[in-house]
This record gives C-alpha cells, structure tokens and sequence, in this order.
C-alpha cells in the first residue's frame, strides 16, 4: 500500500503487526507533506519511517535493515532515545 501521508491520512494507519491503533508521529520535515517522519506503535515497540512522504508499513521480515538503520542515523538527533536503543525490529544499540 502506498499512501501519500497527509495529516489526516495517519488517522488510518494502524500497526501492521499488532494492528494497535493510533500510531505516534514525528515529523522531521514537512513542507505540503510530511516528507521525512517516524511512526511509532506504542503497544509492540516498532517504528516505521515515512520517506520521501510515504510511510513504510511492512512486516518484519520484508524491512530492509541497512535502509532502516541508515534512516535511524540520519534522525539520530530527532528520534526518541527509546526507539533508537530498543525499537523493533532494528536499533542503534
Ligand atoms: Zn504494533
């Protein structure tokens, strides 16, 4: 599913996972859209990027760890301490 993330469009997004419902946003970069940003499921601990204004919502094994750490990195600064040392299903730790 590709979805172009406007505001209102997050208030669809569920975890893939645990299907929790709703999912936590930050935004990194933002002109009419949300273009770089992070999504984070309270109740299992994942995250998913949003790039280049699309949020990547994919089941563990179809995740690309390089990219998902290169994307940790890059935000490092922005990203909850949380997420970085204990995120699921990748971290900086
Ligand atoms: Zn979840």
């Amino acid at each position: 599913m590709v979805t172009i993330v406007k505001r209102r469009l997050l208030d669809i997004l569920a975890c893939p996972i645990c299907k929790h419902f709703p999912l936590e946003l930050l935004v990194f970069e933002e002109r009419e859209e949300i273009d770089e940003g992070l999504l984070t499921c309270k109740n299992c601990g994942r995250w998913y990027p949003i790039i280049e204004s699309i949020p990547h919502m994919l089941p563990d094994e179809l995740r690309d760890e390089k990219e998902d750490l290169e994307f940790l990195k890059k935000w490092e600064k922005k990203i909850p301490e949380p997420v970085l040392r204990n995120g699921k299903p990748f971290n900086l730790k």
